[in-house]
């Protein structure tokens, strides 16, 4: 029931990795066209199915092998992976590669009147953060010990609203953080989009469709270079 003969690629609903993914998978030949109303968008020319999805659950969906491929932020998918490594969960999947879209930096950042040396400057802080795993990571390589204020939005206001010390979130021109008067210090993880496929075995038919669609991707990727 489950299964389908179709491809699967989940791609997010809406968001800054929405309109770019539909455009690659576009330039690589699949029609869709895509209701905002509906989570699948079957293509036309192709026996491919897109799931649109909250980002964040892109990775799970692929290594669980609900979905075949998916595109999205390596940011999110080594977060989740560190995630699900902690709780024994499947946290595998393949890179196919990076894309050239969704640049950002996953960075530390301090109210302008802190007086900040290095990553020591946090310890025993409270840092607000989207990303617990990937901020623990970088903080036990440095071995800094710091308090978690776990916010999935509004990271950026937590300093000023008295929750939190520092913040660890997505920066890509800076403005959000000039705007809440915060300047940022360490970049900690540099991102970009993605394509993963599931580890799960492929039958012909859906491999050669998938090996079809890397080879344009990698056209598309390379003519724009
Ligand atoms: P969703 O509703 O799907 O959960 P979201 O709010 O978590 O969406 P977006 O803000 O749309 O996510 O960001 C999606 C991805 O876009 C990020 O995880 C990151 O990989 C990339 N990205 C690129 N630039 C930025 C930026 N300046 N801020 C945040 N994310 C960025
Ligand atoms: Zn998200």
């Amino acid at each position: 029931m489950s299964e389908s003969s179709r491809l699967r690629i989940a791609i997010q609903k809406s968001g800054r990795l929405s309109k770019e993914s539909q455009k690659l998978l576009k330039s690589c030949g699949v029609k869709f066209n895509v209701n905002e109303q509906r989570l699948i968008a079957h293509s036309d020319n192709m026996p491919i199915d897109l799931l649109r999805v909250r980002d964040d659950d892109i990775p799970g969906l692929v290594m669980d092998g609900v979905v075949d491929l998916g595109i999205i932020g390596e940011n999110v998918l080594e977060e989740e992976q560190i995630e699900r490594q902690t709780l024994g969960k499947p946290a595998e999947c393949l890179k196919l590669r990076e894309l050239d879209f969704g640049a950002c930096r996953l960075s530390l950042a301090v109210p302008n009147e802190f007086n900040y040396q290095d990553a020591t400057s946090l310890e025993g802080l409270r840092i607000a953060t989207s990303y617990p795993n990937l901020l623990r990571r970088y903080m036990q390589q440095k071995g800094i010990s710091y308090r978690d204020c776990m916010l999935k939005g509004s990271v950026e206001v937590a300093p000023r609203a008295g929750l939190s010390d520092g913040i660890c979130d997505l920066v890509s021109t800076g403005a959000t953080l000039e705007a809440n008067g915060l300047y940022e210090t360490e970049v900690i993880y540099r991102s970009m989009a993605c394509i993963i496929q599931s580890t799960q075995e492929q039958t012909p038919d859906k491999q050669a469709l998938i090996n079809k669609i890397l080879s344009r991707i990698n056209g598309v990727v390379r003519a724009k270079e």
